[in-house]
Order: C-alpha cells, then sequence, then structure tokens
C-alpha cells in the first residue's frame, strides 16, 4: 500500500491537426491520496478522470510534474514497476484460458506459490460469485461476467499498492452494481489497500468512497467526505452536481449584511459575513456573486413571512414534492414534504447556516481571499 502524491501534475494531449494549440486535459495540480484511503473520483464525462487515473498508473506519462508513492518518485516507472492493479472500464480477460486462469495469471506473473495461488483464487472466485464456473473458458461467458474476472483480476493479489477502477460496472447489470460496490467496500475494509474509484455517477461515488475527489474541466474542486460535499459545497459545480436534485443557484448581491437575491434580503451566518467583509464584496463590482441553498434546506411558508416566489409546477418524487418555483427573474426548487399543504400564496424561509455566498463560483469562505481558478 502506497500513500500517493502529485506534484504540479498537468497533462496536455498533442494536438490534434484540426486544434493549433493543445489544451490541458488537467490543469496543473497537487494532491495527496491517503494510504489506505478509499477515493471516489467524480465528474462528467471528459473532465480528465481516465487521464489523471492513467497518470497514477503509470499508463500515461504526465506532461508536467510528478508522481510519489511514499515519497518515492515513479514518475519514470512503468506500471509493472510501480505495483498498482487498474480496472478498465471493458473486460480485459484471456478467452482461451478459464475463468480460474485467468485469475491465476497475475499470480503467476508474481511468482507465487501453488497453494497462496489456489486459495487467492478460490476466495476472490467467492466474492464473485462465480465458483461454479471456474472452469469454464472466459470465451463463453457473458459480458457481465467477463467484468467480473475483470475485476477479479485487479483484486486477486493483496501485495499491490494500490487498486485504481476505471468506471468499472459501466457494463455490469444494475442489479449486480450494488452487489460488486458493497464486495469492493468489504475488500477494502479487509485489506486497506489504497483504492481510487473513477465514477460519472455520484449514487456510486457516495456509497464507495470515505473521501470523494471531484473534478471538473481538467480540475480538482473538492475533496471531502459525502457529507461535506453535501453540507459546504466549495464551488458551485460541487453543489450542483451532487444532490438530486443539485444545489440551487442564484444570482445576488452582497449590501455589506445581506445577500441580496432579486431586491430580497437574505441573511447569512456570522462566519460567511465575517468572511464576505474581509474580501470587500460590497464594493467589488467584478466579481460575480451567487447564493447557493439546497432544495432540502428551504422551507416553505405562507403569507408575508418570507420571501414570495411563484410556483411554477409540482413534481411527485414519491417520497417527497419537488416544487419549481419562480423568484423574481430566476428559478430554484424546493423539496416539500409529501402530504403537507402547498399554500396559495408561496414565501420561502432560508436558514442562513444553509445559504451560502458564492465570488466567481468559489465558496466565500475565511483565508480564501483571492478566487483563481483550478486549485
Ligand atoms: P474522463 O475519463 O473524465 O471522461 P478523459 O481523461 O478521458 O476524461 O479525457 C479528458 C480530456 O482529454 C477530454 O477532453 C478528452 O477528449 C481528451 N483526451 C482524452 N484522451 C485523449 C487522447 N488520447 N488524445 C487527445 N485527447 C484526449
Ligand atoms: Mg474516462
Amino acid at each position: 500500500m502506497a500513500g500517493i502524491h502529485l506534484r504540479g501534475l498537468a497533462h496536455r494531449y498533442p494536438a490534434s491537426d484540426s486544434a493549433t494549440e493543445a489544451i490541458y486535459a488537467l490543469n496543473p495540480l497537487d494532491q495527496h491520496w491517503e494510504d489506505g484511503g478509499a477515493y471516489a473520483l467524480l465528474g462528467p464525462s471528459g473532465c480528465g478522470k481516465t487521464t489523471l487515473l492513467n497518470i497514477i498508473s503509470g499508463l500515461l506519462h504526465p506532461s508536467e510534474g510528478r508522481v510519489f508513492f511514499d515519497g518515492e518518485d515513479v514518475t519514470e516507472l512503468s506500471t509493472e514497476r510501480r505495483n498498482i492493479a487498474q480496472v478498465f472500464q471493458f473486460p480485459v480477460v484471456y478467452d482461451t484460458l478459464s475463468v480460474a486462469e485467468n485469475l491465476a495469471f497475475p499470480l503467476r506473473n508474481r511468482g507465487l506459490d501453488a497453494t497462496t495461488i489456489q486459495s487467492r483464487v478460490l476466495d476472490t472466485l467467492k466474492m464473485l460469485g462465480l465458483e461454479s464456473r471456474a472452469a469454464e473458458r472466459a470465451r463463453s461467458l457473458s459480458a457481465d461476467d467477463k467484468q467480473k474476472i475483470s475485476l477479479g483480476r485487479g483484486l486477486v493479489r493483496t501485495d499491490v499498492r494500490a487498486i485504481l477502477f476505471d468506471e468499472p460496472l459501466t457494463v455490469i447489470d444494475p442489479h449486480l452494481k450494488w452487489q460488486l460496490r458493497t464486495e469492493l467496500k468489504k475488500i477494502h475494509e479487509q485489506f486497506a489497500h489504497t483504492m481510487i474509484y473513477v465514477t460519472h455517477d455520484q449514487t456510486e461515488a457516495l456509497t464507495f468512497a470515505d473521501k470523494v475527489v471531484v473534478m471538473n474541466e481538467g480540475s480538482i474542486l473538492q475533496v471531502g467526505t459525502p457529507k461535506e460535499l453535501f453540507d459546504r459545497p466549495l464551488h458551485t459545480f460541487v453543489g450542483t452536481f451532487i444532490g438530486s436534485p443539485g444545489m440551487n443557484v442564484l444570482r445576488c448581491a452582497f449590501d455589506g449584511e445581506c445577500a441580496v437575491v432579486e431586491g430580497n434580503r437574505l441573511m447569512l451566518n456570522a462566519e460567511m459575513l465575517a468572511a464576505a467583509g474581509a474580501r470587500n464584496l460590497a464594493s467589488d463590482k467584478d466579481v460575480l456573486l451567487e447564493v447557493g441553498v439546497r432544495p432540502e434546506s428551504l422551507t416553505v411558508c405562507a403569507g408575508s413571512a418570507g420571501v414570495a416566489v411563484e410556483l411554477l409546477r409540482v413534481e411527485d418524487l414519491g417520497r417527497h414534492l419537488l416544487l419549481h418555483l419562480k423568484l423574481g427573474e430566476q428559478t430554484l426548487r424546493v423539496i416539500h414534504p409529501e402530504g403537507a399543504t402547498i399554500p396559495e400564496q408561496i414565501a420561502l424561509e432560508f436558514n442562513p447556516d444553509s445559504t451560502l455566498l458564492y465570488a466567481d463560483s468559489r465558496l466565500v469562505q475565511a483565508g480564501n481571499t483571492h478566487c483563481h481558478g483550478g486549485d
């Protein structure tokens, strides 16, 4: 197992014929992955997840920066020398070998003795529910089962320094996904390998990982526990990407005491207010100010008590209702308990502790006095 440190890492792929200049697939970044951590790397398609993973495994040489495992610079080492297991999105199996032989392959390569190999292969077969098919040729298996073998080949060795998964459950049947994710979590608890699990699916990320690394457009925007990402998104992208539906983001101004959305003054908590004051946001005209508030943290009230909004439509989500509302020129969504009445004149109560202020998409917080992208 290893702690992984990325220092000044960045990557550009060579420019294609149509583009004159190569753009960054990964913007310069520093990132530490703790030894034994279970991480999910979460972000939309094309944001750079595979690029980052392949640089860690050694399949790709970064255009800038260095990769360290436990302090040792491994940037020039091959994947094999780095001693990493990697599972890809699509099955990588030897069709002519049996299921058991496919699993034994990485162990034979490492020169393990026959007894150890046999017992590890058996454990892995059990974990994947493939015991009864051990002797079958991989060729005859379904896509699902082939991908399970791929997963098994990544998990069969216990001596690897890290296991990297690149959207490994994409081709797996939905009902099996949950089961395999649970298995992965168990394996992590048993062996405490450093694991990085790439996905674009927040449910997958939040159920697998202790820490989620959220990426967008080649930058890491936040690293945190699922709760931290939900309660305190450091970037509006994180707020909108995580949650179902995501955080509401409303353009606003700051008058020195309150966030002002469409003429309505919203109270901020003391910490937020101090940070906004320290940054002089009331007089800074060049910065884009927004309020972020989760649909779960807004309360519907009647009459003149809160911020008056207009009801656009009601969506029934089963366990609760989702109200689509209009506040001045902007729209927002609110989760409303099922069965609770919806007043004719709707107003909203904003809780200062869950009303977050963003300047140029980044959370306004103590010590964060400027707003460069990509840090
Ligand atoms: P993700 O895994 O998050 O979907 P990738 O790391 O595959 O994202 O890609 C990041 C960006 O780099 C994308 O814009 C993609 O088009 C580009 N890219 C990926 N691989 C190559 C390549 N071999 N050559 C040129 N551009 C690439
Ligand atoms: Mg990818």
